[in-house]
């Protein structure tokens, strides 16, 4: 079984994946990870994130596994990743190991922007996790206080919704719902209940 996750930012789509991968027992893939860790590479380099040759070249040398993923998490990298995200010849260069991924024996649970439209198109089940941007800001405030980084809000919101309109305004792969992906909005909802609701969306497609 293949599940595909795709949503905004700070939707809740990270942590549901995880839960759906532990509850089925398949592997996970946090695709934005793959662009972080290309845009990681290229900060360290002193490389220009809009410089869409050298993306290309990170990001087909890239191989996954040697990041310190309390950096890759951070802030920054974020927004980093989704300039680097932009250039289609870094995503064309990504888009092999996503699928090797997906196409293992038993299925794969993936999260990211163009899961259920690019990278599995045929995915048994697509989940379009969402939720309103003041919330997700809320969510990320929560999560970056935690981890002792200093916290705007205000701020947040805004990168939020400036990383919403980059990825969903750009031409390769833009973040969008695949036509046959069921939404969940999960402004209201708890990680629980997130859950719950999920799997009643899953459940119901595989009966
Ligand atoms: O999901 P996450 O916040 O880690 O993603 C970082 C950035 O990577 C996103 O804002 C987006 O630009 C890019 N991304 C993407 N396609 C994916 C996953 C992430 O373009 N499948």
């Amino acid at each position: 079984m293949i599940v595909a996750i795709d949503g905004p930012a700070a939707s809740g789509k990270g942590t549901l994946a995880k839960r759906l991968a532990a509850h089925y027992g398949l592997p996970y893939l946090d695709t934005g990870m793959l662009y972080r860790g290309v845009a990681r590479r290229m900060l360290d380099a002193g490389a220009p994130l809009d410089d869409a040759g050298a993306a290309t070249e990170f990001a087909q040398a890239f191989t996954p596994g040697s990041d310190d993923d309390e950096r890759l998490r951070g802030r920054d990298m974020g927004e980093a990743a989704s300039i680097v995200a932009a250039h289609p010849p870094v995503r064309e260069a990504l888009l092999a190991l996503q699928r090797a991924f997906a196409r293992q024996p038993g299925g794969a649970v993936l999260d990211g922007r163009d899961i259920g439209t690019v990278i599995c198109p045929d995915a048994d089940i697509k989940l379009f996790i969402t939720a309103t941007p003041e919330v997700r800001a809320h969510r990320r405030a929560l999560e970056f206080a935690a981890r002792g980084e200093a916290v705007d809000e205000a701020a947040i919101l805004a990168e939020i919704r400036q990383r919403d309109a980059r990825d969903a305004q750009r031409a390769a792969a833009p973040l969008t719902m695949a036509a046959d992906a069921v939404m969940l909005d999960t402004s209201g909802l708890d990680v629980a209940g997130v859950v719950a609701a999920a799997l009643a969306i899953v459940e119901g497609k595989l009966r």
